[in-house]
């Protein structure tokens, strides 16, 4: 979510400490599939939804002193548009380090309860191939590289979307159910912690070693 600059220094320095590995998403995403390699003991991946600006003003002088890969999540609506977003070139620049890799949620981060409920079903479907489908393409013509991963606006997600992002060329889907990802999880709604800002290193070493004790409850899954 957000955090200051100070506490994801603690948390970086806890996973060090504690011997973690923080490895790219797309080597996490090929094991939980069977077509990777092993990975490190203790692996952890580190994404950011949303594309805000943060993430090259703060974040990007982190990620070069200590090397480690990132994965945004960013809807193209809002980049080089809203006023706290990234710009394209600035995503180009993130991705040319080899550090970031730029992956799609959504094109204008829609909230799909509301969209389902307004729309006829063919429309909502529609709507929805059509988000996944100009999200992906603006990021692969802007920014290059291949999308095939999403995080789900607001970790709102369901078995129509999981088959529509499955149709639309999608292999992870990324919610916000806050436990580990295991080889049990669907690809297509795998969960992630979502990270604040009251969370020291006493909270974050509990996420990590209490697995299964979800600490968010569903309804605060917003961002
Ligand atoms: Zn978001």
């Amino acid at each position: 979510m957000t955090v200051r600059v100070t506490t994801f220094e603690a948390h970086l320095q806890f996973l060090r400490e504690h011997g973690y590995h923080i490895v790219p998403l797309r080597d996490v995403v090929n094991w939980l599939n069977g077509s990777g390699t092993a990975l490190p003991s203790k692996p952890v991946v580190i994404t950011v939804d949303d594309g805000h600006r943060s993430v090259y003003g703060k974040m990007l002088p982190i990620v070069l002193r200590d090397r480690f890969p990132v994965t945004l999540f960013v809807y193209p609506s809002a980049i080089s548009n809203a006023s706290y977003a990234l710009t394209w070139d600035q995503l180009r620049s993130l991705r040319q380090t080899g550090l970031f890799d730029v992956q799609s949620h959504t094109y204008w981060h829609p909230n799909f309860n509301v969209e389902r409920k307004r729309r006829s079903e063919a429309d909502f479907r529609q709507f929805v191939h059509a988000q996944l489908d100009t999200s992906r393409r603006r990021i692969e013509s802007e920014v290059g590289g291949h999308v095939d991963m999403l995080a789900w606006p607001f970790g709102i997600y369901d078995d129509e979307l999981m088959a529509i992002a499955a149709d639309e060329g999608y292999v992870a889907g990324f919610t916000l159910n806050a436990r580990q990802a295991d080889r049990h999880s669907p690809l297509l709604a795998l969960p992630r912690f979502l990270m604040i800002d009251a969370y020291g290193t006493g909270a974050l070493a509990r996420l990590l070693d209490e697995a299964q004790t979800p600490t968010i409850p569903a309804s605060e899954n917003m961002q």
